[in-house]
C-alpha cells in the first residue's frame, strides 16, 4: 500500500514517514501544493495524507481536485477545527481528518481504519443474481455492467447497504460505517450522500428505487428485483 504525505514541515513529514514505513506502507513525501496532482497521477497512492496549509496551493483546492478525478481516500490534516464539517461534507469529500497536533501512532491508526473501510464484505453470489458488482480492491462498483461513478463516501455507503440487502440501516449505523468519528457530521450530510447515490443508481435503473428510505428509521437496499 502506497501512502502519499503532503506536508510542508520536514520534521513532521519525517516522523510520519518513519511511523508509516514501520507499519509496512510505502511512503512518498511532497512538501508543496503544486506537485501533488502529478504524484497522484504517476504513483497512484492508495491514500493521501493532505495538510491543509501548504505553499503553492491550498489543501482544500487539492482535495477537491483529487476527489473530482479519483476515488483515492484523502485524510486532511488541519489545525483549523472549524473547517472539519466542510472537509468531510459533500463539497470536498475528505474521508477523515486529523487535528494538529497529533500523535504519529494516531495517524497510523487512522490510515489503517480508512483503508479497512474499503474492504466491504459482499459476496460474489449476491452480485451474480442482483446485477450489482462491488470490487473492494479496485473501489469500483458496477450495476448491470455499467461502472458507477461514485465518490469514496458513496462507494462505502453502497458497500455497507449491499453487505446486507433488505436490512434497514439507521442513520447512526450508516454514520458509523462511513466515519470513525461522526460527531461533526450531521444527519443532513448522510441524507445528501444517500440522495446522490440514489440518483446515480437511477441513472442505470430508472424504473427502480433501489435505496428505500424507511421513514424515521433509516435506509435499506433492495436487490431482489431482476435487472431490467
Ligand atoms: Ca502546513
Amino acid at each position: 500500500m502506497n501512502i502519499l504525505i503532503v506536508e510542508d514541515e520536514p520534521k513532521l513529514a519525517e516522523v510520519l514517514r518513519t511511523y508509516l514505513e514501520a507499519a509496512g506502507y510505502a511512503v512518498r513525501w511532497v512538501d508543496n501544493g503544486l506537485q501533488v496532482m502529478d504524484v497522484v497521477r504517476d504513483w497512484a497512492p492508495n491514500l493521501v495524507l493532505l495538510d491543509l496549509m501548504l505553499p503553492g496551493r491550498d489543501g482544500l483546492d487539492i482535495c477537491r481536485e483529487i476527489r473530482a478525478q479519483t476515488s483515492i481516500p484523502v485524510i486532511m490534516v488541519t489545525a483549523r477545527t472549524e473547517e472539519i464539517d466542510r472537509l468531510l461534507g459533500l463539497e470536498l469529500g475528505a474521508d477523515d481528518y486529523i487535528c494538529k497536533p497529533y500523535s504519529p501512532r494516531e495517524v497510523v491508526a487512522r490510515v489503517r481504519a480508512v483503508l479497512r473501510r474499503f474492504d466491504p464484505p459482499f459476496t460474489a453470489a449476491q452480485a451474480e443474481t442482483s446485477g450489482l458488482v462491488i470490487k473492494a480492491d479496485a473501489w469500483q462498483a458496477r450495476l448491470d455492467g455499467v461502472t458507477l461513478d461514485l465518490t469514496p463516501v458513496e462507494f462505502r455507503l453502497l458497500a455497507l447497504l449491499a453487505s446486507q440487502p433488505g436490512r434497514i440501516f439507521s442513520r447512526d449505523q450508516v454514520l458509523d460505517g462511513l466515519y470513525d468519528d461522526h460527531r461533526v457530521v450531521t444527519d443532513r450530510t448522510v441524507d445528501s450522500h444517500v440522495k446522490n447515490l440514489r440518483r446515480k443508481l437511477a441513472d442505470v435503473r430508472p424504473d427502480e428505487d433501489m435505496i428505500r428510505s424507511v421513514y424515521g428509521v433509516g435506509y435499506r437496499l433492495d436487490l431482489s428485483a431482476e435487472p431490467s
